[in-house]
């Protein structure tokens, strides 16, 4: 049986936001491959938080393949094989949220977490997060990195392997009596953005109503690349929706870079703190066709 650890990285509070995946391959003891890659999330939203801890901005996965692209290569050694994460119900969560908000229904998955592991072979009063049990094993990894977080989930469930003088993995989950866990195939669909506060998600179908006036008036004050600050404004005209931008490209009627990037939710240069903004914006726009 193929033995994987997975790690995810994601650009928000949703668990559909995945913008990076690590994966470490273990067999006869040790790991034999590592990956990683980064993704291209369905909307280029990042909080400031998520990068904070990953330092992956929209910019560096703005050019990059889609989830179901990026894990096609590898969804059928996950799929048959067992899976090993550091905290597994979330990236098990975002594997199949992802998946399913795409339209691919996720099969079934078998899966053991390393924290349980950990807690059971490695106990201590500090806890055991991915980087306090790797500092007590010795595992030198670069931490949310999550090419590095896969390998270190991999080597800590190795060393329990070691410790506990398991014959392997799956072993080890008999000694440990911790039963794999199999989730299975589906659902078909993604599940109602239950993740995202709910109002921003009222705000948004506000915005996504009928009404033209709905939105009018959202603000933004965003960075040029000369430092400048620019003001984008979203007004109806009578041939619909139109965002303005007060920099030059703008003043003269060209769909500036500054209007691109809140189009495609990228708040790399949003200088105003309305992030939540940028979602409504973005529905506001989708619903009404106008680009
Ligand atoms: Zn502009």
């Amino acid at each position: 049986m193929t033995v994987i650890a997975l790690d995810f990285e994601t650009a928000n509070e949703r668990r559909d936001s995945a913008c990076a995946v690590g994966l470490a391959w273990i067999a006869g003891g040790r790991v034999v491959r590592r990956e990683s890659r980064l993704i291209r999330p369905p909307d280029l939203r990042f909080s400031p938080g998520n990068i904070r801890v990953h330092g992956i901005l929209p910019a560096d996965v703005r050019d990059k393949p889609d989830f179901p692209t990026v894990m096609a290569e590898f969804l059928p050694d996950l799929a048959s094989g067992l899976i090993l994460a550091h905290n597994a119900g979330f990236d098990l969560g975002v594997l199949r949220a992802s998946l399913a908000a795409y339209g691919v229904r996720p099969p079934a998955f078998s899966y053991l977490c390393t924290v349980q592991i950990a807690r059971r072979v490695f106990p201590a009063e500090e806890g055991c997060g991915l980087g306090k049990v790797a500092a007590r094993l010795g595992i030198r990894f670069a931490h949310h990195d999550a090419g590095e977080d896969a390998y270190a989930c991999a080597e800590i469930a190795l060393a329990a392997v070691r410790e506990t003088g398991a014959q392997d993995v799956p072993a080890l989950s008999r000694t440990l009596r911790l039963p794999i866990t199999t989730v299975p195939a589906g659902p078909d669909r993604a599940p109602p953005p239950q993740d995202q506060p709910a109002s921003l998600t009222a705000r948004a179908r506000v915005a996504a109503g009928a009404r033209p006036t709905a939105s009018a008036g959202l603000h933004f004050a965003v960075r040029g690349s000369s430092g400048n600050r620019y003001a984008v404004t979203l007004e109806d005209r009578s041939n619909g929706p139109h965002l303005r931008c007060t920099c030059m490209a703008g003043r003269y009627g060209t769909r500036c870079r500054h209007v691109k990037a809140l189009l495609d939710g990228d708040i790399t240069d949003l200088l105003s703190s309305n992030h939540a903004d940028v979602e409504v914006l973005r529905v506001r726009m989708t619903a009404t066709g106008v680009g």
